[in-house]
């Protein structure tokens, strides 16, 4: 391989790196420089590190791409023909560094600089064509396909609207619904917090909008109840909707007090009732698929004083579809009758929902379909379509 190498003399710095070391032969198994021996693996190792460790260092990194191989020869170098290789970039300052990476010092002296291009080296990935990242299109995280949370935060949107409520949110599937379009939560910190957040702010001077508390079933047995006692005991003007999917899904389905269970030794708990036995009047279930239902219950709920708890019910699609497989109703959207309204587009973003290529005859606009290998069946869309053109059959006699 034949590169070209510059070198300039640059004014007398000091110089502060992190990165790996070496000490040895780096050119032992191949003369040139090459993901094969020792200096390439070195390289490779400092790369896997700044990957790892970005976030904690990107404050404090000089300029990343800028990357230094030093060589230092000690006094017994005549005779072994090993020396210290070092690779890594400059910091600022010796804070947030890895316990993985090392850190060098260099005296402030005028150093003589060679310079090699990663693209001379050809250790670059090759570039990704044009044509293939207009491929990949950017994916915001969404809830999946049938997700009850999706349907109780679109029955929160119908009762109280966004400009005129405070929403805290928790850690678990349902804090996806901060993003747009169902914009469920002004504010997450921890687990547990909704309720300590959501009781402090409800003492607000002057505060005259819902303050509404969102946690999953498992976050509230983890850490939610100290924050419900909390919120009772100081009378906060607060409801808290519990999205119970019956699962602690986004870490792994690992059972909690009132998760599905098919183990008959093991008896459920019910959040109404420790709700209720904490202090709580005013305590509701409500089916997070029937949107009308839990709009009424939510617009009742937020008109109470003190502490209100709503239990949206409505299983992890995932966990139900693995036990007991795909319902048997498809859902499809009649385009002959789609006026092209995208409510079912702005309101619930499912992802199964997606653009065909057919158009309405009136306005010529594009009209979504239902992507069947996404969707997973739970009627939400149907719900919500005013026009009532999202419709079910049965998939028997669809085939
Ligand atoms: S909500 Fe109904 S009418 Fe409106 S775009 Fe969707 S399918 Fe068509
Ligand atoms: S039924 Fe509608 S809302 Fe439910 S997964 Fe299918 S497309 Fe999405």
């Amino acid at each position: 391989m034949i590169i070209n190498i510059e070198h300039s003399i640059i004014e007398e710095k000091s110089f502060l790196f992190i990165g790996c070391v070496f000490y040895g032969d780096p050119f032992h198994s191949a003369k040139e420089w090459t993901i094969e021996n020792e200096i390439g693996k070195l390289w490779e190792r400092y790369g896997n590190l700044i990957s790892k460790n970005y976030r904690a260092l990107k404050r404090n990194l000089v300029n990343l791409n800028i990357g230094y191989e030093i060589h230092i020869e000690p006094e017994e170098y005549i005779e072994t023909k090993n020396y210290f290789v070092f690779v890594g970039t400059e910091i600022k300052d010796y804070n947030d560094v890895p316990l993985e990476m090392f850190i060098k010092v260099l005296p402030k002296i005028k150093y003589l600089f060679f310079t090699a291009k990663a693209m001379d080296l050809d250790v670059l990935p090759p570039e990704i064509s044009q044509e293939q990242s207009a491929l990949i299109f950017p994916r915001p995280p969404v809830l999946c396909p049938g997700c009850p949370h999706r349907a109780t935060f679109y029955a929160l949107n119908k009762s109280i609207p966004r400009r005129h409520r405070l929403v805290s949110t928790d850690i678990g599937c349902y804090t996806l619904g901060v993003a747009p379009p169902l914009s469920a939560g002004n504010v997450t910190i921890c687990m547990g917090s909704s309720l300590g957040i959501g009781s402090g702010v409800a003492h607000s001077p002057g505060l005259k909008d819902p303050v509404v508390a969102i946690i999953g079933d498992s976050t509230f047995w983890h850490t939610g109840l100290p924050g419900l006692v909390n919120a009772v005991y100081n009378r906060s003007k607060l409801l808290l909707l519990v999205v119970d999917n019956s699962a602690t899904a986004m870490t792994g389905f690992q059972p909690n007090p009132s998760s599905f269970t098919s183990h008959s030794q093991v008896e459920t708990l019910a959040i109404e009732e420790a709700a209720r036995g904490v202090g709580v009047e005013f305590v509701a279930t409500i089916d997070a698929f029937n949107p009308k239902e839990s709009i009424k219950v939510i617009k009742e709920a937020v008109k109470k004083e003190g502490v209100s708890v709503i239990v949206s019910k409505g299983e992890c699609n995932i966990q139900f579809v693995r036990r007991e497989g795909l319902p048997e109703n498809k859902y499809y959207i009649e385009a002959d009758r789609c006026v092209g309204c995208y409510a079912c587009v702005n309101m619930i973003a499912c992802p199964a929902i997606i653009w065909s290529d057919r158009t309405t005859t009136e306005e010529g606009k594009p009209i979504p379909t239902i992507d069947q290998s996404l969707c997973t069946r739970c009627g939400l869309c149907a719900s919500v379509c005013p026009y009532g053109v999202i419709v079910t059959k049965i998939e028997s006699e669809t085939n």
